[in-house]
């Protein structure tokens, strides 16, 4: 009896990233029977499934699990170091890769959900927003990073920010919250330099 009765190394797909995920790796084990798993390896999400699951069912099997670790939230524990990786990936996902010298979280915005410093290429966070969705997370991220791009909110600002397609539902999602919370929120969020 050998080791390699069972397959060791399990069989790996590349999917290329689409509009609305990253790249996806898929490694097809005939150790798993039932379960799948999916974890984020740097800007690419690695999906583990059992091997026989095949054709349009691997291509459901997948999704949902990409789904469910894009709808993740682990920003409620998760540490500056954590939203800077998203930030990453989302500017990957959305504008060519522009990269923030630092992104963090902040306490001390009270009447902002982020804001950004061209100058510096410095974006912050309110940590209130921890308790929102990942989603308008991302939202109100990929905004701030495109401000790296185009400073003013131009219609060139919108057409960067727009490429996140739930940018509206997030802006009434934070409307919303702030409301429920009290706050007046301002609509500048870029710093000019300083
Ligand atoms: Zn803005």
């Amino acid at each position: 009896m050998t080791p390699s009765s069972s397959a060791v190394n399990p069989h790996v797909t590349i999917v290329p990233p689409r509009f609305d995920r990253p790249e996806v790796e898929i490694r097809a084990s005939t150790r798993r029977k039932k379960t799948g798993a999916a974890h984020w390896s740097g800007s690419r999400i690695v999906v583990q499934i059992p091997a026989r699951v095949r054709g349009r069912e691997r291509v459901a099997f997948v999704d949902e699990l990409v789904e469910r670790l894009l709808s993740q939230r682990p920003q409620l524990s998760a540490g500056d170091a954590a939203l800077e990786e998203r930030a990453h990936v989302l500017a990957e996902l959305y504008l060519e890769g522009v990269r923030a010298a630092s992104v963090r979280w902040v306490s001390n915005q009270q009447s902002r959900w982020a804001s950004c410093s061209p100058s510096t290429r410095e974006i912050r966070v309110s940590s209130r927003l921890r308790q929102c969705p990942e989603w308008v997370i991302d939202a109100v991220l990929v905004h701030e990073l495109a401000h790296l791009i185009e400073a003013d909110h131009s219609s060139a600002f919108y057409l960067l920010a727009d490429r996140h397609p739930r940018q509206g539902d997030s802006a009434l999602f934070l409307e919303g919250y702030a409301l429920g919370l009290g706050l007046r929120i301002e609509t500048g969020d870029v710093d000019a330099a300083g």
